[in-house]
């Protein structure tokens, strides 16, 4: 795109973006190099500010413990917030890529894993600073406040310890927060949606009680592995039989773990259980459901204790305000044109805490994702019919160990991205939408 084409106020903002690129593809690499797991981003933080500070941006480090945060008061005005998470997941990259990640970090239980920017937070954090640089650059095309929240550990929920670690007294006020993520959709797409855009998550560990004995005598013991295979094959009923059929919602047993041995019954059987919906009401119907139904189960194979449930962590419904993702949309279309911003017809079923910023300061917010994947993997494919479709089970997801983001052309469109959304608020005259 070039700046002729942008209708203003963005105009201005862009100006010069183009020779920033290759430095910023050259952030991308590096950080894509060095990911880091949830809460230990710390060469990753060190960068981000190391990078503000050079822009002249006044930076806290160590929000919420590895978080960074940016502020730029640039005259009266609106505050806007602009938030990216920097965390990686225990992934092995299988990218093949030059920048591949060979990295490995320690997890929680103290494991050695592979790391990858698996999720591609490593492109937020590189469009983030794309975007705060050309702030910085250009502060006689808007004016107000903007707070760049760079945001640790959101795969496992690091907004809300930004809120507890005094975010919202520490820093300006926001009155709209924005976000976005990177989508195995085509470079070029644009997507968001008014109101529920993303599921809520509730993440949780159970232990099943057995009672242990010889694998020749199973009438010494309770089984705990028939225990938990028939409460692993029941839970996918609840989803079927308890939830209506134009309701969203996920039950997924992603770890299951018992035993050591062949002729051994073990005392315990643990499984790890990931709850997806999309309303407060399906939500509660959900968990009651399966707790329901892991405790029945236990009683049912005369199990000598109840089941114990651990929680790991929850993810609220990401809700984006209907009149801020109006003006949002509109801003997003104007600068990138009509062909490339669309209208999600459906929730996304993935998860993220970002909302916890909007709900905390009780102000709107609006997320979008946006394409960073080959456009040649979409060859034949019309970008509209992706939101009926959905997306092609041949283009690697975020998380996959093959999730590779073609970095030379996304990163210029995901900074623009967040300066046509901030735009309306930055250099406005009036309310925007008013
Ligand atoms: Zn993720
Ligand atoms: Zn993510």
């Amino acid at each position: 795109m070039t700046v002729e084409t942008v209708a203003p106020p963005v105009a201005p903002l862009l100006s010069g973006l183009d020779a920033r690129l290759p430095a910023l593809l050259a952030l991308y690499e590096d950080l894509h190099a060095h990911p880091e797991l949830s809460f230990q981003e710390f060469r990753t933080a060190g960068v981000v500010a190391g990078q503000l500070r050079a822009q002249g941006w006044e930076v806290t480090e160590g929000v919420g413990r590895t978080g960074v945060v940016g502020v730029l008061a640039n005259g009266p005005g609106p505050v806007v917030l602009l938030r990216a998470d920097m965390d990686a997941l225990p992934v092995r990259e299988e990218t093949g890529l030059p920048y591949a990640s060979t990295a490995t970090g320690t997890d929680p239980d103290g494991n050695e894993v592979p790391v990858m920017h698996a999720c591609g937070h490593d492109m937020h954090v590189t469009c983030l600073l794309g975007a705060t640089a050309q702030l910085a650059a250009h502060r006689e095309a808007w004016h107000g406040t903007v707070v760049a929240v760079f945001q640790p550990a959101e795969e496992i929920g690091g907004a809300p310890a930004m809120i507890e670690d005094g975010f919202l007294d520490r820093f300006p006020q926001a009155e709209v927060c924005l976000g976005q993520h990177v989508a195995p959709a085509p470079v070029g797409f644009f997507g968001t949606r008014p109101g529920p855009v993303m599921a809520a998550s509730d993440n949780f560990r159970v232990t099943l009680f057995g009672r242990g004995g010889h694998g020749s005598s199973p009438e010494t013991a309770v089984d705990p592995v028939v225990l938990a295979a028939a409460v692993v094959m029941r839970l996918q009923t609840v989803v079927s039989r308890e939830i209506g059929p134009a309701q969203t919602g996920v039950v997924t047993v992603g770890s299951l773990h018992a035993g050591t041995k062949e002729n051994i019954i073990p005392d315990t059987a643990e499984l790890w259980i990931n709850v997806r919906s999309t309303t407060p009401a399906v939500r509660d119907r959900i968990l009651a459901a399966v707790t329901r139904i892991v405790r029945a189960e236990a009683v049912a194979s005369g199990a000598p204790e109840e089941p114990e449930f651990s929680p790991l962590n929850s993810f609220p419904v990401t809700v984006n305000d209907a009149a801020a993702t109006a003006v949002v949309q509109e801003s997003l279309t104007e600068v990138l044109g009509a062909e490339r911003v669309f209208t999600l017809t459906q929730i996304i079923t993935g998860s993220e805490d970002f909302g916890t910023f909007g709900t905390a300061l009780g102000v709107p917010s609006v997320f979008w994702h946006f394409g960073g994947a080959d456009p040649a993997l979409y060859a034949g494919i019309d970008p509209g019919s992706l939101l009926e479709d959905g997306l092609p089970d041949t283009v690697p997801a975020n998380h996959s160990p093959h999730f590779a983001p073609v970095p030379g052309p996304t990163i210029p469109l995901g900074v623009t991205a967040l300066l046509a959304a901030a735009a309306p608020w930055l250099t406005r005259t009036s309310t925007p939408g008013a």
